[in-house]
């Protein structure tokens, strides 16, 4: 059965004590709701010590970027490897924010999903539109081709360790959530392009998460959706309060 997947994407904030502090808040609680799968990303510099303090927890590290290469000479950046050598198990990678401000394009987020599934991390893909991009009804047409480049030439098995994260981008860090029926139609979109690429046993699988001013009193709404199998939490997972509640909404829709 496929476990929800809620993940906190702390961006760049946060100290390195406010990181240890925070961690094993959620290391502590995260285990109430076993049904749940949590991950916590936060910045690269405080990785380690953030994985030490979920060590034997069951909460999950990742990346929130990688470079394509192993090592050389790419002065600032981080290598999938070296994310693993910490303990990730997820990397996200093409979130808006690397794309808008960092120029990443499709086909460099498909070089990373690459690099990232070799070295043995989860990739957590983001794709989502603009509101000018929805507003002239292109919302498909954007997400489709953000999908269908990001992760070209992957195979069936590859296509298994993906996690995909629907974030419009006019939902991120505004308040202005998604709805329900708004994340749900463009979830089945995804699913239904993932089965005509790799069949219906990936796309039953795949993991979509949604992304976009999940809080406490929303997240119930969206995660109840057939097709929302989780949600990448930013401003909400910077509060172990909140981010907890969202774990919580998320136990509360699986079915047992
Ligand atoms: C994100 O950064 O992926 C995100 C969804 O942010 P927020 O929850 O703050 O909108």
């Amino acid at each position: 059965m496929k476990r929800p997947l809620i993940a906190g994407n702390w961006k760049m904030n946060l100290s390195r004590t406010e990181s240890i502090v925070l961690a094993a808040a959620v290391a502590q609680e995260a285990p109430r709701w076993p049904a749940v799968q949590v991950a916590l990303c936060p910045p690269a510099v405080y990785l380690d010590v953030v994985s030490q303090v979920l060590r034997n927890s069951p909460v999950t590290l990742g990346g929130q970027n990688a470079h394509w290469e192993t090592s050389g000479a790419f002065t600032g950046e981080v290598s999938p490897s070296m994310l693993v050598d910490l303990g990730c198990v997820f990397v996200i990678l093409g979130h808006s924010e690397r794309r808008q401000h960092f120029g990443e394009t499709d086909e460099v987020i498909n070089r990373k999903v690459k690099a990232a599934l070799a070295a043995g991390l989860r990739p957590i893909v983001c794709v989502g539109e603009t509101l000018s991009q929805r507003e002239s009804g292109k919302t498909w047409e954007v997400v489709r081709s953000q999908v269908e480049r990001s992760l070209a030439n992957l195979s069936a098995e590859e296509m298994l360790q993906v996690v995909l994260a629907y974030e419009p981008v006019w939902a991120i860090g505004t308040g202005h959530v998604a709805t329900p029926q708004q994340a749900e139609e463009v979830h089945a979109q995804i699913r239904q392009l993932i089965q005509e690429h790799h069949g219906p046993q990936v796309a039953q699988s795949l993991v979509i998460q949604y992304g976009g001013s999940v809080k406490p009193d929303n997240a119930a709404s969206l995660l109840s959706q057939p097709n929302v199998d989780g949600a990448l939490v930013g401003g909400a997972s910077l509060k172990a309060q909140d981010f907890l509640k969202i774990i919580a909404a998320a136990d509360g829709t699986v079915e047992t």
